[in-house]
């Protein structure tokens, strides 16, 4: 802080003037701890409160239960903004799916982050080779609030299954997940999720495991008949025990917020990212070969949040 405005504080305070009047609080909805969202919201933070002394924004990006809790909390008012799934952005504005009687029409999308792949990965000594296999098993489908739960529900539903299928359907968080698998308490994990991450080199190190491809009729139909989904594969070598390619489907990890929050608010978050692109993008493997282009249409299905807007014409990125 320069001398210049610590004294203009000073005296700002000693004359009783409030000079945090334009301090506002922002609160970003993440994920579990060893996920990537944890590290997104984490990140825009980080850049947003290196200008707080401008902008008066104060940014906090606690862990959640991940994108449907996210969603819920931005809808409710009680948080500001939130990473989730394309596909729960998706449903939550069409009020589809899970968000089925419960549409979400102020819900506005911001930027698309990392890709997320369905991931499964079980031990290796449970015999489970491809998703069918995992019928019968004991799996973490994921915990509430989750966007792997919610998605695990989808592929059940498209497959004719039911958590009934499994010998257990534990829904134990990320941070959990690991150790469950390395304790043999579950034979496999779903997640869906950004590579690679906490969780999953936790779990590859704690205990010998494999990446299971999700492939098949009922993938197939799933990503022909929705925009948000797409095939994905996770490359072969970034985690123990798996040294090639496996093929699964997937989503985008979006930025999302409501039309309720301020223009100005989320135009100064966009540009604390996209003005520092290149610091952002070291953050985390999973942000490094992010393109803006692509960030501004990709996965994006509820209307871009005028703030958003504002930023990407000045970048002269949208017309
Ligand atoms: N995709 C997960 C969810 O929607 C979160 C993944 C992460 O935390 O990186 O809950």
């Amino acid at each position: 802080m320069t001398i210049f405005k610590s004294i203009a504080i000073a005296s700002a305070l000693l004359a009783g003037t409030a000079v945090t009047a334009q301090e506002k609080f922002i609160t970003i909805g993440t994920g579990g701890q060893t996920g990537v969202y944890f590290v997104v919201g984490q990140s825009i933070c980080r850049l947003v409160n290196r200008d707080s002394a401008t902008t008066g924004l104060k940014c906090t990006a606690p862990s959640t239960g991940g994108s449907i809790a996210n969603i819920n909390a931005i809808k409710a008012g009680d948080m500001d903004m939130g990473v989730a799934q394309s596909d729960w952005q998706f449903h939550a504005y069409n009020g589809s799916s899970q968000f089925e009687g419960d549409k979400f029409d102020k819900e506005r999308a911001v930027f698309s982050v990392h890709s997320e792949p369905f991931t499964v990965i079980a031990r290796a000594d449970a015999g489970i080779e491809s998703f069918d296999d995992l019928k019968g098993k004991r799996v973490n489908v994921g915990n509430p609030g989750s966007g792997q739960l919610a998605t695990m529900e989808v592929v059940l539903a498209a497959k004719g299954w039911t958590m009934d299928d499994f010998a257990l359907a534990s829904e134990l968080k990320p941070a959990e997940q690991a150790a469950a698998l390395g304790d043999n308490k579950v034979d496999a994990i779903i997640y869906t999720v950004g590579h690679p991450n906490g969780s999953i080199q936790e779990a590859v190190s704690t205990v010998d495991a494999k990446l299971v491809p999700v492939q098949g009729e009922a993938i197939d139909k799933l990503v022909a008949d929705n925009p948000f989904y797409a095939y994905a594969s996770i490359p072969g070598g970034m985690y123990k025990g798996t040294d090639s390619d496996v093929k699964t489907f997937g989503v985008k990890a979006t930025f999302v917020t409501s039309s309720d929050v301020a223009d100005d608010v989320v135009y100064e978050v966009v540009k604390a990212v996209f003005d520092n692109f290149d610091r952002f993008k070291k953050l985390h493997p999973a942000f490094e070969n992010l393109k803006e282009e692509e960030m501004i249409t990709d996965g994006l299905s509820a209307p871009l949040h005028d703030g958003a807007v504002k930023y990407y014409k000045e970048r002269g990125w949208m017309e």
